[in-house]
């Protein structure tokens, strides 16, 4: 059997759950269980985490600020994409083809620009042959998606699914994890696609960081290592496959609980330093930054309760 064919369940028809199902089960199970009032606790996301070790002053913007950030055309589309490869997977398997997939972005765009207005905004002031060379970039990277695997050989256990687990040392992990694979022995598959318009030589490193997090926490919340953490590039048509094992994710579970704290230690004082390095041509905060001139605001102190919310755009990073 090939590695790929190891994740590939033709026998089991079962559609994907979507997070918000998932949701509504785990509601269902813990209703009675559950006071109204409960309050999201603080919790480390991959993304903000990322934000921390690239650069302390992103995360204050990001997290504790909370300064708007204009999203990218490209990052509207892979948002969109992850949206699209969601409801594939929702489908019945044989309806997973690549019409039915570009069938489902008109409607998926309308969902989400329906939910944030300010998204279409974007558009406003572009003619129809602009939108439409949008549209046809996220065909593209639906044809590569479907030149790396064929949905219909898969049986995901779930999409868009939140984890959350925390660590005996306090630490919690929160996040979303694009697609979790279950093999017929158990084994577990860690599948995150990546749509970004950043050269992937410089997302690699941060793309490794986010699935080791999602390892951990499923290492923690099921007590198995995952098999293999899946990374789809849909902008370049490849995909990278690791094997962590479980020394290598104690040791970055210790990283985890060692940049939370860094974070906190950050967060008392309002200490968050610049630290410039080629990601800061991604950066929407430049003109507020000491490495370019700028001025942060002031400190506004620490956020209570979530000092590190992950946005659809992180996840569709
Ligand atoms: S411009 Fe660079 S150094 Fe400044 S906040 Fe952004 S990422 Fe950090």
């Amino acid at each position: 059997m090939t590695a790929e064919a190891a994740w590939q369940l033709p026998e089991l028809s079962v559609p994907c759950l979507r997070v918000q199902d998932m949701q509504a089960a785990e509601d269902q199970q813990t209703a009675t269980a559950t006071p109204a009032t409960t309050v999201r606790r603080p919790a480390l996301s991959p993304s903000r985490a990322s934000d921390f070790k690239q650069c302390p002053l992103l995360y204050r913007f990001r997290a504790v600020d909370k300064l708007p950030e204009v999203p990218t055309k490209a990052q509207l589309r892979g948002t969109l994409v992850h949206s699209v490869l969601e409801r594939l997977f929702a489908l019945p398997q044989p309806d997973r083809v690549p019409e039915r997939a570009k069938e489902l972005l008109a409607p998926a765009w309308a969902e989400l620009s329906g939910e944030r207005p300010e998204w279409a905004q974007l558009f406003a002031a572009e003619d129809a042959g602009q939108v439409a060379d949008w549209l046809s970039g996220a065909e593209k990277l639906l044809d590569r998606y479907f030149a790396l695997e064929d949905p219909r050989r898969l049986s995901p256990e779930a999409c868009e699914l939140h984890v959350e687990i925390e660590l005996d040392s306090g630490v919690r992990l929160r996040g979303y994890v694009d697609r979790l694979d279950v093999a017929p022995t158990g084994e577990l598959r860690v599948v995150d696609y990546k749509t970004g318009a950043a050269p992937r030589e410089i997302g690699e490193a941060k793309a490794l960081f986010q699935m080791k997090f999602y390892a951990v926490v499923l290492w923690r919340l099921r007590g198995v290592v995952p098999r293999q953490l899946k990374l789809m590039y849909l902008t370049d048509g490849q995909s990278l496959a690791y094997t962590p094992d479980e020394p290598e994710l104690r040791r970055f579970e210790r990283t985890l609980e060692a940049i939370w704290q860094a974070i906190l230690r950050a967060g008392k004082t309002g200490d968050f330093r610049p630290n410039p390095g080629r990601l800061c041509d991604w950066c929407s905060h430049q003109a507020l930054c000491p490495s370019f001139g700028g001025t942060p605001p002031e400190y506004p102190g620490w956020p209570e309760p979530d000092p590190g919310v992950e946005t659809l755009l992180d996840r569709a990073d």
